[in-house]
């Protein structure tokens, strides 16, 4: 294995159903919630359906594939552990079941995204624990 810098970013906290999400992008699986009763896929995860109150859902699997809803161009960071990759772009994936997950493009630099460009997911295991989703462009 290539040897790699620590990483030193901030993680996401690793509870309850939010864990759960994690732990399946540990096993390359992008899944999110889907409400039993009405079929309404949600994310970020929490108890209740929003479209019909139900309290039922499963986690259901995503094709990986979306496209891109929004983005902002971070040109100075907020945190110090960011410094380095300034510029660089926040994007709001929409996937194609319908929820948005907030990521990167790993291959498009700020400057050529384009709303709507069509993405898949990738998984980048940045720690023995913590794998995130992140997405590359791909045609179409
Ligand atoms: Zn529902």
């Amino acid at each position: 294995m290539a040897e790699q810098k620590a990483y030193t970013k901030p993680l996401p906290f690793i509870d309850g159903a939010t864990g759960e999400f994690y732990d399946f992008c540990k096993k390359h699986e992008l899944r999110f919630q889907r409400c039993t009763k009405c079929g309404t896929w949600r994310h970020v995860p929490r108890d209740m359906c929003a479209e019909c109150g139900s309290w039922d859902w499963e986690w259901a699997k995503s094709s990986g594939r979306g496209k891109l809803f929004t983005w902002t161009v971070v040109t100075r960071a907020m945190h110090p552990e960011f410094t380095e990759e300034v510029p660089y772009a926040v994007c709001l994936v929409e996937l194609e079941e319908g929820p948005r997950l907030v990521s990167r493009v790993v291959d498009v630099p700020p400057q050529d995204l384009r709303y709507q460009m069509p993405v898949q997911v990738i998984f980048d295991a940045v720690t023995p624990e913590v794998t995130l989703p992140r997405f590359r462009r791909i045609s179409g």
